[in-house]
């Protein structure tokens, strides 16, 4: 948020300093691009192997192999997931929704990847299919699967409100986490982490740049396809926000169940994939 009334005056040069062109933080032609051709072939040949419903104001978790894909479903009604990743080995390296955005701009679609936190800072999966592709950037600048929100949380809640609220994406996630490691609550919430809003629609306010949220134009048959590069643990929050049109951290928005799908292309497959390897970096930070 800027002041409408600056402390400060314009300097003599303020046209010419914000003329400045942008440029791009990190090209993604830097990037190592996915193999997208040979991942449309191996999905050809995988076949459904687990799956698990989110219930709504609710969250699951569900372990997915190396070299396999998963797929988030929209069933019954427009409904928003909170997508948390972990490396089933180490819960500690988490899905890092900074750095994804900042690799790839604000909302995520086929052929992006979801990154790994620091040190290992590697793919964690890698986005094959995604039936909200058609819908772009619309006219207020919105767009689908954002890694821009955090989560809906108590805390949050708390501070706005006055009022607890439990069935936020935070504690649904943290309850799931809990339940599927038979973690204490507490270790189980310090894993939970920012999320892919899946399906959800959001974006910033032109004139402020305040983040906004719009009824999501997910319907019951859409789905978002993960390729994964790693070992993982997925979890997923039915946001209480529902189709997110409204207003979230309440049970006042109508909400429906997700389904999260595994499909297996063998363990032939599965045993050719090589996870990507950890970040080179030596993690001497000059003290060598
Ligand atoms: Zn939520």
């Amino acid at each position: 948020m800027k002041l409408d009334e600056p402390h400060h005056p314009r300097p003599d040069d303020a046209d010419a300093r914000k003329a400045v062109k942008p440029v791009i933080c990190y090209p993604p032609e830097t990037l190592p691009a996915p193999d997208l051709a040979a991942l449309t072939a191996l999905r050809k040949s995988a076949t459904k192997s687990a799956a698990i419903s989110v219930l709504p104001r609710d969250a699951a978790c569900i372990d997915v192999p190396a070299g396999c894909f998963f797929r988030i479903v929209s069933v019954q009604g427009a409904q928003v997931g909170d997508l948390n990743l972990w490396n089933t080995a180490d819960l500690s390296e988490k899905f890092y929704s900074g750095k994804t955005r900042a690799l790839h701009g604000t909302h995520l679609s086929t052929g992006d990847r979801m990154w790994s936190s620091f040190p290992t800072l590697r793919p964690m999966a890698t986005i094959t299919d995604d039936t909200l592709d058609w819908y772009g950037f619309d006219d207020f600048g919105g767009s689908v699967h954002d890694v821009i929100g955090t989560r809906c949380d108590p805390y949050t809640g708390q501070l706005l409100s006055g009022q607890p609220y439990h069935y936020c994406c935070h504690s649904n996630l943290t309850r799931a986490l809990a339940a599927h490691c038979d973690l204490p609550l507490t270790v189980a919430e310090s894993h939970v982490h920012d999320v892919l809003n899946v399906f959800m629609c959001t974006g910033f306010t032109r004139d402020t740049g305040q983040y906004f949220m719009k009824a999501s134009p997910v319907r019951p048959g859409d789905y978002l396809e993960f390729f994964a590069e790693i070992d993982l643990t997925v979890g997923l929050s039915a946001c209480p926000g529902g189709d997110c049109s409204s207003e979230h951290t309440s049970d006042s928005a109508s909400c429906y169940p997700l389904l999260i799908e595994v499909y297996d292309p063998g363990e032939t497959a599965r045993a050719a994939h090589k996870p990507p390897a950890p970040n080179a970096y030596d993690r001497s930070h000059a003290t060598r």
